[in-house]
C-alpha cells in the first residue's frame, strides 16, 4: 500500500492468440463499455479506453499445439 495513487501505471500488456480481441477494461472503476478491436495487419492493438496493449502471441511453428478438432474421423458424409 505504498504506491503513489497519482503515479500513472504503465499500460497493461496482454498476450492473445487472436487478432480480434474484446476489452471492457476488466470491470470495476476502470471498466468501460465492451469494445472489439482488430489488429489488422499489425500484431498488436491498443485499447483507446484503458490503454491496454494486446499483443499477438508469437509461438507459431511449435507444432505441438492441440488441434481444434480431430481430423479423419471417418465422416464420409
Ligand atoms: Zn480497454
Amino acid at each position: 500500500m505504498s504506491q503513489d495513487p497519482t503515479l500513472s501505471a504503465p499500460p497493461e500488456e496482454i498476450v492473445v492468440r487472436a487478432k480480434r480481441v474484446a476489452c471492457d477494461g476488466g470491470g470495476g472503476p476502470l471498466g468501460h463499455p465492451l469494445v472489439y478491436m482488430d489488429m489488422g495487419e499489425d500484431d498488436f492493438v491498443e485499447c483507446g479506453y484503458c490503454d491496454r496493449r494486446f499483443v499477438l502471441a508469437h509461438d507459431e511453428g511449435h507444432g505441438d499445439y492441440h488441434s481444434p478438432a480431430p481430423r479423419g474421423s471417418g465422416d464420409g458424409h
